[in-house]
């Protein structure tokens, strides 16, 4: 049993050694890869369901290493948030986002751009000025640009975070609460967030029509956002099923691998066009 005792602490000592390796090698190769260009960013196509109009894209990061490939986000960018990094990662994510828009702008694509905050960037002092001197230089019409927050990133400090809010608002840019239904605002909060968009977390919509209660949660969250005057967006839309139950409920907006995956900026053009002669 002791032998035993001791493989086993040996095998989880391994285990870690080689998350910690994991952390650091991202954490140090995070410092280059800004420098070396190795960002890129995807984005995922919203599609109005019923009338098959794309109404903006979601700007998705995406890390290519040299050695490495590809490393998904979920691996790196709470290791970015860790360090700080993800404040100027965030700035360049803002600023080729926005420039990319306008480019879409100019083929006459206008659309929202949807950018995913994180919670540092959210609190840290220099957003705001951040965000100004991109829309000065990028000449972004602020009302296309949605930032997405999480539910957890305005629960902590609500009062300082309702403050942040509206210093965005102030900007003219638009604010979308993400992955909805998975944190823990209370409704009488919700109402107090000057929001535009709520967006339906995936996790209810990848079980419809299977899961009898989640079709309830997505219907009552639809119905809600609805009083509130929110926009409201489903995520995960795969299959024909969702779309028809969404509509049904009257979610008309809808992003998913069903109309598209996030996709690389010179494909944007292509399915854009494909959408309008469907
Ligand atoms: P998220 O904001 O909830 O983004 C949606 C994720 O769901 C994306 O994963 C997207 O590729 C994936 N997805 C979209 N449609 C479907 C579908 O129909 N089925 C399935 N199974 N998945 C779908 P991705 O790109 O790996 O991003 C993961 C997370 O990383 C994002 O979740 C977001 O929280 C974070 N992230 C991505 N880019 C950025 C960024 O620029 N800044 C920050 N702070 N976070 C980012
Ligand atoms: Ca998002
Ligand atoms: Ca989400
Ligand atoms: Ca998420």
């Amino acid at each position: 049993a002791k032998a035993k005792g001791r493989n086993t602490f040996h095998f989880y000592s391994q285990e870690l050694d080689a998350a910690a390796n994991e952390r650091l090698f991202i954490e140090n190769e995070l410092r280059i890869a800004l420098k070396a260009k190795q960002f890129k960013l995807h984005y995922q196509p919203q599609v109005n369901s019923q009338t098959l109009e794309v109404i903006g894209y979601e700007a998705l990061i995406r890390w290519y290493h040299p050695e490495k490939g590809y490393i998904p986000p979920d691996k790196f960018i709470h290791i970015a948030e860790a360090t700080g990094m993800i404040v100027e990662l965030g700035e360049w994510v803002i600023e080729e986002a926005c420039r990319f828009s306008m480019q879409l702008q100019t083929l006459g694509q206008a659309g929202n751009m949807s950018i995913n905050l994180s919670a540092r960037q959210f609190k840290d002092d220099r957003l705001i000025s951040t965000l100004s001197d991109v829309l000065e230089r990028t000449q972004m019409p602020p009302h296309l640009l949605h930032l997405e927050l999480t539910e957890s990133m305005l629960m902590g400090d609500v009062e300082a975070a309702i403050t942040q809010l509206h210093e965005i608002k102030k900007l003219g840019v638009a604010l979308s609460i993400d992955d909805f239904g998975t944190g823990y605002s209370s409704l009488s909060y919700l109402k107090r967030f000057p929001v535009d968009m709520l967006k339906v977390d995936r996790s209810f919509v990848q079980d419809i029509p299977e899961d009898q209660n989640d079709m309830e949660i997505t219907a009552a969250i639809i119905a809600m956002a609805q009083k509130l005057k929110l926009q409201v967006v489903a995520e995960g839309v795969e299959t024909q099923e969702q779309m028809e139950f969404l509509q049904k409920n009257n979610c008309f907006i809808v992003q998913g691998y069903f109309y598209s995956p996030p996709i690389k900026a010179s494909e944007v053009h292509s399915f854009y066009q494909s959408l309008q002669h469907q």
